[in-house]
């Protein structure tokens, strides 16, 4: 009989979305009544469709592979040359960063790259992750056998946990001890949370002291609206020494079922062998790519593609105001009960501190019983989440301020 990985037996088995999606269950069917009244502000995917130009550019690439004289088969396994040069130029270029388009890989979303990535490091890396966290960067670092076992709290040895908390404004500083590898992700789910220049700078610096590698997730860079908060790790000086960002289509043109990202990852990256040489990262990313995927279907990358046109870019744009509109909505509407709230001004998400003591499933509870909102309970995303709970901006306009009236009634 084959073996198993049995790593993945140390992976917490109530599971945040499966364990929310039982106590919905649960409740609705107690309830049939004010099931029909029950709003999700719970899993952070979007709601409305996608852009225009999005949906013309798969139809033009369909007719294409329809006929003999267009039609394409495997592309570049890095991606085509066309959306890697849209994407150098638009989001890094323009904003006088210097990255190339060989530098970027196109995939189907970060979330397969943020655990990808594992393949090329070593497994003696010590792992920095940010608490709480979008928990792929700790499940990954489980299944790959790089952490010790679970203890009651959600957490597990040998991880380096970085608290984000009321103060320090959610936004950790770089450690005392040594650490090989530094999970960040700016703006920040789930807190909402976004890092300064200083601070970026304050990591990058800490990086290159220690040779360590960052992983950065900018997969709400869009969201920012403050104009002195960085889009990219790389606009911090020094970061291409250090960094790996990682960037998606998902919450910017609305990809979470279309499917594509990219990483970023520049050329002069180096890692160590045990030995103590120094050699680059990228060909070691492009030949994990070229062996084990064969890069996004040719229509989803014309669509990616279409997002960086004029009206592409002026669709994004009204989606992303949509989703801050109703960040704004349901902040506001928190601060009017009382609630203190953090994040919901440069992301889409608004972390509430819970009331009197309520533990983060107390909250979650209340919110579905009293009121019939479904929130994701903060200590789901780890050990510093417990007293928090995240709701979601990602909604129709409708619910954001139905949700808004009915916090109101919240006991
Ligand atoms: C949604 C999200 C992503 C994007 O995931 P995709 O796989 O590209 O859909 C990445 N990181 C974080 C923190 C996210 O919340």
């Amino acid at each position: 009989m084959a073996y198993l990985n049995e790593n993945y037996l140390k992976l917490q088995a109530g599971y945040l979305f499966p364990e929310i999606a039982r106590r919905v269950r649960e409740f609705c069917e107690k309830n049939p009544k004010a099931a029909k009244r029950l709003i999700r502000c719970g899993i952070g995917d979007v709601t409305e469709p996608l852009p225009k130009a999005a949906i013309n550019a798969i139809k033009r690439a369909a007719d294409e592979l329809g006929h003999r004289e267009t039609f394409r088969g495997y592309g570049p396994e890095q991606g085509y040359e066309f959306l890697r040069s849209a994407i150098a130029q638009n989001d890094f270029r323009d904003r006088k960063v210097d990255i190339a388009p060989d530098e970027i890989f196109v995939s189907d979303g970060s979330k397969c790259d943020c655990g990808f990535i594992l393949d090329i490091l070593g497994d003696q890396n010590k792992v920095a992750i940010t608490d709480p966290v979008y928990p792929v960067y700790v499940d990954t670092n489980v299944m790959a056998g790089h952490t010790g076992a679970a203890r009651k709290d959600g957490s597990y040895e040998g991880v380096v946990y970085l608290p984000c908390t009321v103060e320090n404004n959610f936004v950790p500083a770089p450690p005392k001890e040594h650490v090989d590898l530094i999970y960040l992700c700016f703006p920040n789910n789930p807190t909402g949370a976004v890092a300064t220049r200083e601070q970026l700078a304050g990591w990058v610096d800490y990086a290159r002291q220690h040779d360590a590698l960052i992983l950065f997730d900018a997969a709400y860079e869009a969201y920012i609206s403050d104009p002195n908060i960085s889009h990219s790790i790389f606009e911090i000086e020094g970061a291409r020494d250090c960094a790996v960002e990682f960037r998606s289509f998902s919450k910017i043109g609305g990809f979470t079922g279309v499917r594509c990202g990219f990483t970023v990852m520049p050329k002069r990256l180096l890692a160590r062998t045990e030995s103590g040489k120094k050699l680059p990262l990228h060909p070691f990313w492009h030949r994990r790519w070229s062996t084990k995927a064969n890069s996004v279907s040719y229509p989803v990358q014309r669509a990616a593609e279409a997002l960086y046109s004029d009206e592409g870019r002026k669709q994004c744009r009204a989606l992303i105001e949509h989703y801050m509109g109703n960040a704004n909505i349901l902040r506001e509407a928190c601060a009017k009960i009382g609630l203190d709230v953090y994040g919901g001004t440069n992301a889409p998400y608004i972390w509430v501190r819970t009331p009197k003591g309520l533990t983060s499933w107390q909250m979650f509870d209340r919110m579905l019983c009293e009121i019939n909102v479904v929130v994701t309970p903060g200590a789901g995303f780890g050990a510093q989440g417990e007293g928090y709970v995240r709701i979601s901006a990602f909604n129709s306009r409708e619910n954001a301020e139905e949700v808004a009236r009915r916090l109101k009634e919240l006991k």
